[in-house]
């Protein structure tokens, strides 16, 4: 591990530089650094903030207080072989003309860059709604939330009046999509026991998911939104559907109809934008700032650098639509982007991008879920079991991954 750049490194031009080890850049590593095999004399180098790795999907059981945040934050060092260098600094910007990578430890030249530098939430420049809510977006966001929504219902416990009670004890969730779903779900389920051990009365606590659009989890079927609406009316989650946010006050969220949404504690996980650093970069943006890339995945006029996960604007030629932010089409955009530098290695053509939906499974609580595979919706115990499952698969194929290294081991 390295946290300041090799002086004799800075503005090489012979080395491979993968940005961000979130879900594509880390699999970027991990696939590539077996194919280099035959290519001693390239260096493949990984950078991110962080020396450990996030399994994001992973938060909202962190923000529900029933994982712990270190549980999903996984060392770079326990998955990452000797054949790559890894460099713990921030990324402060680019270089494009001198192909160069700008950060903390100093420039980092490329040859070839992969940008994975995933997203941050989008607050639509709704005003207050940056200062006044949380996010879950990291290990360190998930924990903030848990540590927020214990104070609230401490706060509440100590106060007298029914009413301020529960006022305290709401958390608002913005955003209907999967991670409100989630979030909302679990923290439904967790509340009334904490509020049991601090002795306020169970049903105080209360969840609201507010969304601006006619349903959650837009875009999936009718029958697996029915599920999960089922369950989240089960737990006793408020969902308010046509309820568009216009600000974040010190009361609430106030909606476009005048409407004020009362609370102790507000998270917002209404969408996600390329982060700033990329916005300003001078590369080509699309919908939300997502850099546009070419079917082989590199950006649109500039064959040197490619882009995978939230960061990359993708269109599916089979629908015409951007592909969606999600975990499982970063880790396959990561493996094409392997294979393409690999092929570049070796003088082979490169292979277009092709999207394969293994399906989409979300937790809805800490026993229930609802998903869509195959065609087939499944909602309750097993979908929650199948979100366990995959989660589970993701860890053992990181450690598979990283035995592929024949340096390594
Ligand atoms: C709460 C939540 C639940 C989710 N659940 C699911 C799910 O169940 N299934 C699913 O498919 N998807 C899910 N997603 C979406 C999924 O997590 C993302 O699509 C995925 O993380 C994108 O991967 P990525 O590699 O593009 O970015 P990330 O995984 O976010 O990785 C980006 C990396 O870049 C690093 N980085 C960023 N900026 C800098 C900088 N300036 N300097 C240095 N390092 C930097 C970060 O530290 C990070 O390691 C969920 C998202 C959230 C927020």
């Amino acid at each position: 591990m390295e946290n300041a750049v090799n002086a004799s490194t800075a503005g090489s031009s012979g080395q491979i530089v993968v940005a961000g080890a979130g879900y594509a850049g880390l699999h970027v590593a991990l696939r590539l650094t077996a194919k280099l095999r035959n290519h001693p004399v390239v260096e493949l180098t990984l950078v991110d903030r962080h020396d450990y790795h996030q399994a994001i999907t992973e938060l909202p059981r962190v923000a529900g207080g029933t994982r712990a945040a270190d549980a999903v934050r996984i060392p770079l060092q326990d998955m990452l072989a000797t054949r790559v260098r890894f460099v713990q600094t921030e990324i402060t910007g680019f270089d494009l003309a001198g192909r160069r990578l700008l950060t903390g430890a100093g420039p980092i030249g490329w040859r070839r860059l992969v940008l994975a530098l995933g997203s941050r939430p989008n607050d639509f420049a709704i005003p207050g709604l940056a200062q006044r809510t949380l996010s879950v977006y990291s290990a360190g966001d998930a924990e903030r939330v848990w540590a927020a929504v214990s104070n609230a219902l401490t706060a509440a416990a100590a106060a007298a009046d029914p009413e301020q009670q529960r006022r305290l004890a709401t958390v608002v969730v913005g955003g209907g999509g999967a991670t409100g779903v989630e979030l909302a779900g679990e923290l439904a389920e967790i509340l009334p026991k904490v509020a049991s051990r601090l002795g306020l009365a169970p049903d105080r606590p209360a969840v609201q998911l507010v969304e601006a659009g006619t349903t959650i989890l837009a875009g999936s079927s009718p029958q697996l939104i029915d599920k999960a609406a089922g369950i989240l009316s089960d737990l006793g989650v408020q969902v308010r559907t046509n309820a568009m946010v216009a600000a974040a006050t010190e009361e609430g969220f106030r909606l476009t109809d005048g409407q004020l949404v009362e609370g102790g504690v507000f998270v917002w996980a209404g969408g996600v934008k390329a982060p700033e650093l990329v916005a300003d970069s001078g590369l080509p943006a699309g919908h939300n700032g997502r850099v546009k890339v070419d079917r082989y995945l590199r950006v649109l006029d500039r064959p040197e650098i490619y882009a995978a996960g939230d960061l990359a604007s993708v269109t599916d030629p089979r629908t015409g639509h951007v592909l969606p932010p999600l975990a499982q089409v970063a880790l396959e955009e990561g493996e094409t982007v392997a294979r393409n530098l690999d092929a570049e290695l070796e003088g082979r053509q490169l292979e277009a991008f092709t999207f394969h939906d293994k399906g989409f499974v979300v937790s809805v609580g800490t026993r229930r879920g609802v998903a869509d595979i195959a065609g087939v919706t499944a909602g309750g115990r097993l979908a929650h079991l199948l979100k366990d499952a995959i989660e589970w698969e993701y860890r053992q194929s990181v450690r598979h991954l990283r035995g592929w290294d024949p340096v390594a081991i």
